[in-house]
Formats: structure tokens, C-alpha cells, sequence
């Protein structure tokens, strides 16, 4: 396990302190959800009162884990705390949550160029999920593996990690879900929470995303396109559309997808994923987002069609390792 010096500064700090309130970036995912209710079940094994405060509820598929359901959905967090630990947040603002920088902030994070906004700062861009980050510290912290907490963190990495599909993973995520399995963690009904429990709406958006989806001219970009319009005629909704953008790249020659979901007008969510070397993440960090190498996204402004146009371009770059030939 790792002993860093800002693992061992943030353990005492939380070992001297009593009120915490946990958060993590708005539109939750598996890798928040995870470290943050994992973390808040070893720190109540501590005794300490723990809140957890987050912009957006989990997506439904996650709502059947421990403790989902007790997290308070907010954009502020209300009440006296002695610290603010932040999961899986480069800088402040993705909490969507006001009020925490009130706190004394512990920020534990994963993604290359985060901020250190924190009082105290744990940052390891070489860990496949936060929630390998947490697996640390709740040793660190000298609290038995009880199932809820190996539940959760197994839960962040199998999510962070595209179940176990991105370049992030090394040996010790491997270490970290064997003692997970060790401490009754049960990966098959995971999976089926995460993975098989979504409603018919969902697979008529995937069907209707899916038929309207466009590839590049060198066949190695998937671009995929929502509106509101598309969602309500499917019967879906834009929750439902978590996990379509990795279903692209299940084709062997696909090596990017590209994902742009209309938010109100001409404003578009983007998400991203690529393969092995190909550095989406920098791509999203032309556009003033981020992520990792694997999966990233950022929110533009614009025509929809210029901006396919200019993401293609800037995605062949990187596939490419140049500007592309055309
Ligand atoms: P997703 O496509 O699932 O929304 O995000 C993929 C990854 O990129 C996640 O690790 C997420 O934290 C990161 N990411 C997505 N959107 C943004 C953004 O607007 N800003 C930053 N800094 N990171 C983002
Ligand atoms: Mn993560």
C-alpha cells in the first residue's frame, strides 16, 4: 500500500477531527459514489459524523448500493463541519456544491491537473480510480474492510476502469479487488447492479443514438449525438444514455467516440473515450474541460455541425499523434 506523506497528513487530520461533509463533481459516477460512500462508512467506523453532499443524485442503476439512498442532493452544504473532503474533483467548482470552501478542504483526487484548492492535497494521477485512493486511505485509517466499504471501492474501480478496459489499470488495482473479493465483495451481482438493471426506455435511446451515429472519414471516429427531442421520442432520458458512449468502441476498428449531448440551445455536454495510447483528455483540455487519457469531456457552445467538424479534427491529431492528412 501506498504511505505517502499527504496520505499520512490526511489521516491524522481526519483523525483529529469529528463533523465531516463528503463531496464529489456534479452528475455523480460510479468512481464518486464509490470513494465517497466508502470513505464516509470507515470514517463512521471512527465514530465520526459524516454527511454526504452532492450536486445530483447517483443514476439509478447505483442507487441500489449501501447507503446511495441517505446522500443529501444539494446545491449547498448546509450545517457546522470540521472538514470538507472532496473526491475525485480537479478544482471546487465540479462539486456544483456551495458552502464547502468554508471548510477546512481535504482534497483526494485522480485526474491529471487538478488544482490542489485543498488545505491538504492527495493527488496520484497514476491510480486507475479515486476509489484505489480510498482503498489507502481506510487503511491508513486502520478500519477493517467491512463488505459496504470493499463493496464501494470495488465499485469505483470496476466503473473508473471501463470494467477493466482502460490503460489506467496496473497490478495494484488488481491487489485492491482481490482484497475487495476477500472481504465478500460478490463481482457478479455488482455487475448486474451496474450493468443489467436499466429500464426498456433506455435500450430504445441506445437503439435510436445508435442508428443516427456517423463515422469519420478514416472509419476510426464514432461521433454520437443527443438532443431533447431524440430522448423524448425514445422514451428515455439523458441519465439513461450512461455507459452508450463505450458501446462505439466495441467495434475493432474503432478507436474514438465522441459523444455530444445538447444541453439547452446550442450548448453540447461532451464525452469522450479512445483506446489504449490515443490522449482524448487533451483534447477536452483544448475546450476547457478534462479526464484522463481514456475518457474525458468538456461543455461547448456553438453549431453542432462545426463543432463535430473541429472535434474529428483535433481527435485524428491525437489518434495520429499529428495534424491529420486530408
Ligand atoms: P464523462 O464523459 O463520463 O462525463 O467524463 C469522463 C471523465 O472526464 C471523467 O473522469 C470526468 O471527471 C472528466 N470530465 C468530464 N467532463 C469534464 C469537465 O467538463 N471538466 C473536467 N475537468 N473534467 C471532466
Ligand atoms: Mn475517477
Amino acid at each position: 500500500m501506498t504511505t505517502s506523506p499527504e496520505l499520512q497528513n490526511i489521516a491524522e487530520a481526519i483523525r483529529a477531527r469529528q463533523r465531516f461533509v463528503i463531496s464529489s463533481h456534479s452528475r455523480p459516477d460510479g468512481d464518486s459514489i464509490g470513494s465517497q460512500l466508502a470513505a464516509a462508512y470507515a470514517l463512521r467506523a471512527l465514530g465520526k459524523q459524516v454527511t454526504v453532499v452532492n450536486a445530483d443524485p447517483a443514476p439509478p442503476p447505483l442507487q441500489q448500493f449501501p447507503g446511495v439512498t441517505d446522500i443529501v442532493i444539494a446545491d449547498r452544504a448546509d450545517g457546522e463541519f470540521d472538514a470538507a473532503i472532496i473526491m475525485e474533483c480537479g478544482d471546487l467548482a465540479r462539486t456544483g456544491v456551495a458552502g464547502l470552501d468554508r471548510c477546512f478542504v481535504i482534497n483526494i483526487d485522480h485526474h491529471p491537473g487538478n488544482t490542489e484548492y485543498g488545505q491538504l492535497n492527495w493527488f496520484d494521477a497514476s491510480a486507475a480510480a479515486c476509489g484505489e485512493l480510498v482503498f489507502d486511505l481506510v487503511r491508513a485509517l486502520q478500519v477493517p474492510l467491512t463488505r459496504e466499504i470493499a463493496t464501494h471501492i470495488y465499485l469505483a474501480i470496476l466503473t473508473d476502469t471501463g470494467s477493466f478496459h482502460y490503460s489506467s489499470i496496473s497490478p495494484r488495482t488488481f491487489d485492491i479487488c482481490r482484497e475487495a473479493l476477500e472481504a465478500g465483495v460478490d463481482p457478479v451481482l455488482v455487475a448486474r447492479n451496474v450493468y443489467d438493471s436499466n429500464n426498456m426506455g433506455r435500450l430504445k435511446l441506445f437503439g435510436a443514438v445508435l442508428s443516427a451515429m456517423q463515422i469519420d472519414s478514416t472509419g476510426r471516429i464514432a461521433i454520437v449525438y443527443l438532443d431533447h427531442e431524440m430522448a423524448r421520442q425514445a422514451g428515455g432520458t439523458y441519465e439513461d444514455t450512461e455507459g452508450l458512449i463505450n458501446l462505439p468502441l466495441t467495434v475493432k476498428e474503432m478507436q474514438a467516440v465522441v459523444f455530444f449531448k445538447q444541453t439547452e440551445g446550442d450548448e453540447y455536454r461532451v464525452s469522450m473515450r479512445s483506446k489504449g495510447n490515443i490522449d482524448i483528455g487533451s483534447v477536452a483540455k483544448e475546450f476547457g474541460g478534462g479526464g484522463h487519457k481514456n475518457a474525458a469531456g468538456c461543455t461547448v457552445t456553438g453549431p453542432v455541425d462545426a463543432l463535430q467538424k473541429t472535434f474529428i479534427e483535433k481527435i485524428e491529431e491525437a489518434i495520429d499523434g499529428r495534424p491529420a492528412h486530408r
